[in-house]
């Protein structure tokens, strides 16, 4: 892997306190993120997927401190910056971008589409003259597909679609070299999905931009990412390119998940493999390896050890006992 490293993660946790008893002190610990290692490469889109409650979202919160970690630690252009303090974290969170899933709840509906896309430019004392500031966020409604005409209108006048093309706006404002993306198109109509996905890809090449693309839906991360890792209960169970991932899938997991997406030709069949009820809860995850009491193949040493993620093939890292 020659590419250059924006963001290298190392044993990143985060557990949160299940407190208990008269002075509410801490019973027991939820490990939503439980030492994961990963790297995202400058300009590269790494897909982050799994199913609801494995613990991505947080991942892409603690990636840009909008969640401060356990243990471990987050080097973004090779600093620590858990080092950081107030102020330079300040200045970094310029770089540091996030779009929401739901559009609308993320934008305060007080506000004009122009006050929204012109608000980080405020927070960050720049462009601090009016009408700068008006033709900035002129310049990304343009960018973004929106009309300019549009500026004084509030965020219920927009279709959804186009609230998430507000989103994107604002968070170009402040030219970022990373953008986590949580499940930006999953409230979206499919028909939709795809212009927004395209906007991104655009944006993505324009920009030189570095994208986390965190989703549940595999079949919508394989059209945007280059690498993808999949999460199960806090920690990475498979993590290679997009091609490896979805031709020759390894974790009984990744497996499962790419077994249940829809293929876009419906003469083409995938051998369906069942998987047995949800997500095990965080609080009470399973011993040895998580999936087991999901797992088609599990087998006796799963129960009791943790597998480790290791190299299989060059840039194709597994989590999973069969292939030790
Ligand atoms: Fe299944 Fe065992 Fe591999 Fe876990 S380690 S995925 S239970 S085979």
């Amino acid at each position: 892997m020659n590419a250059e490293i924006l963001v290298k993660i190392e044993n990143l946790s985060k557990y949160y306190p299940v407190t208990g008893g008269f002075f509410s002190k801490a019973v027991d610990y939820v490990k939503a993120v439980d030492g994961v290692d990963l790297a995202i490469l400058r300009g590269e889109t790494l897909g982050l997927v799994g199913e609801s409650g494995c613990g991505k979202s947080t991942l892409g919160k603690l990636i840009l401190r909008l969640e401060e970690p356990s243990g471990g630690k987050i080097y973004f252009a090779g600093e620590n910056i858990l080092d950081y303090d107030k102020r330079r974290m300040r200045k970094l969170r310029r770089d540091m971008q996030i779009i929401f899933q739901d559009p609308y709840s993320s934008l305060n509906f007080r506000q004009t589409v122009g006050e929204i896309i012109g608000e980080p430019f405020i927070v960050h004392n720049l462009n601090s003259r009016k009408v700068e500031r008006k033709e900035k966020v002129l310049k990304l409604m343009e960018e973004v597909g929106l009309r300019p005409e549009s500026i004084d209108r509030y965020p219920h006048e927009f279709s959804g679609g186009q609230r998430q093309r507000i989103g994107i706006a604002r968070s170009l404002a402040l030219n970022p070299k990373l953008i986590t993306c949580d499940e930006p198109v999953s409230a979206l109509d499919v028909s939709i999905q795809g212009q927004v996905i395209n906007l991104l890809q655009d944006l993505q090449e324009r920009y030189n931009l570095t994208y986390l693309f965190i989703s549940h839906d595999l079949s919508v991360v394989e059209h945007i990412g280059q690498r993808v890792a999949v999460m199960y209960l806090g920690r990475i169970v498979e993590i290679s390119s997009n091609e490896r991932i979805y031709k020759n899938p390894k974790h009984p997991y990744t497996q499962a998940l790419i077994s249940a997406s829809p293929i876009p030709n419906p003469k083409l069949k995938r051998d369906r493999v069942i998987l047995e009820g949800d997500v095990p809860s965080p609080l009470e995850p399973p011993p040895g390896c998580h999936f087991h009491p999901r797992c088609p193949r599990a087998f006796e040493p799963c129960k009791q050890k943790i597998p480790e993620l290791k190299e299989k093939e060059p840039n194709h890292q597994v989590r999973c006992f069969l292939y030790e």
